[in-house]
């Protein structure tokens, strides 16, 4: 399967600043030497090798991911402002001449995880097809009311897509062609649920919005199941190791450092963290990074376990 994230930061967009823009230019400046600047391969060579921080950026976009089976199975999980741009790229494929079908699946609907629908441009195309899926039994409401006329001009009835909505038994199995997907249930204030994908042998584990603290290995043991062998994880990581103990205990989110104790914990090859704090600008999350790279090395058990840890940025592809 290929999953695309297009939209990771957590809670609310997250824009780029002309000043954010002013610091990459003199942070990369002040870096470069007369021979990384000879030519334009030197110039290439040099922003290669400068910190994501500084040539890039993880983006501002909110939750919206893009699961494609090895059947060419389109799956889109939530509807975050990512969903713009997922829609602009599915529109140079079926969605544009209104031939494109796909499956939406819902964790919930917290604006961060829905925002991007009126702006979804296949949705508008008569002729595609949608079958949108949530454990939410509501989850149509739910959607519909985001555009009554006192929020968007436009009613989801007024988007010409066939949208038909479907409600998962909660911790069920959706099959789709070979791909499994196992849902449940996560601890976040409203509900929230996790998705499991599987397909021909591999595993991808999405838990967005999602708290688990460290001194409750029994309850975090109700999801080894879930997340036993999953070769990539993407984990809720939107707080620091202090607000996840001290300061935002109960808010609905996790820290790197127990995303990196379940990941041991229960055999996860790769964690990819996700859910993006808006407060959290691209210097701190390189810090975010290198902490969590500290944190694992910190004892023998963890030093010994091969994870792979990045930070999920819009547009990162993940092939498996
Ligand atoms: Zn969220
Ligand atoms: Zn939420």
């Amino acid at each position: 399967m290929r999953i695309t994230l297009w939209g990771v930061r957590g809670s609310i967009p997250t824009p780029f600043s002309h000043t954010m823009v002013s610091e990459k230019i003199k942070k990369a400046m002040s870096l470069a030497t007369q021979k990384d600047i000879s030519s334009e391969e030197s110039i290439d060579r040099f922003i290669d090798s400068l910190p994501f921080s500084v040539k890039g950026t993880y983006g501002g976009n909110t939750t919206c991911l893009e699961v494609r089976s090895k059947d060419g199975e389109i799956i889109i999980v939530d509807g975050g402002t990512g969903l713009k741009n997922l829609g602009a790229s599915l529109m140079r494929e079926d969605f544009g001449r209104g031939e494109g079908v796909a499956t939406m699946l819902f964790t919930h609907t917290h604006w961060d995880h829905i925002q991007g629908i009126p702006f979804f441009v296949p949705f508008y195309i008569k002729g595609n097809r949608f079958n949108i899926y949530s454990p939410f039994s509501d989850i149509k409401e739910r959607i519909e009311y985001q555009q009554v006329f006192s929020h968007f001009p436009v009613n989801l009835d007024y988007m010409f897509a066939t949208k038909e909505f479907f409600v998962l038994e909660k911790e069920s199995e959706l099959n789709l062609n070979d791909m499994k997907i196992i849902n449940k249930r996560m601890r976040h204030p409203g509900g929230c649920f996790g998705f499991r994908f599987e397909e021909s042998g591999k595993s991808f584990v999405f838990t967005s919005d999602c708290e688990f603290n460290i001194d409750e290995m029994d309850y975090i043991d109700t999801y080894r199941d879930f997340l036993t062998n999953a070769d990539v994880a993407v984990f809720d990581a939107q707080y620091t190791f202090e607000d996840s103990v001290i300061n935002k205990v109960d808010w609905g989110h996790s820290s790197a450092a127990i995303a990196i104790d379940i990941a041991v914990r229960f055999n996860i090859k790769k964690l990819i963290l996700w859910h993006h704090d808006p407060d959290h600008n691209d210097e701190k999350l390189d810090a975010v990074l290198s902490n969590a790279m500290t944190y694992l090395s910190m004892d023998k058990k963890k030093r010994d376990y091969d994870l792979q840890i990045e930070v999920a940025f819009d547009g990162m592809v993940i092939d498996l």
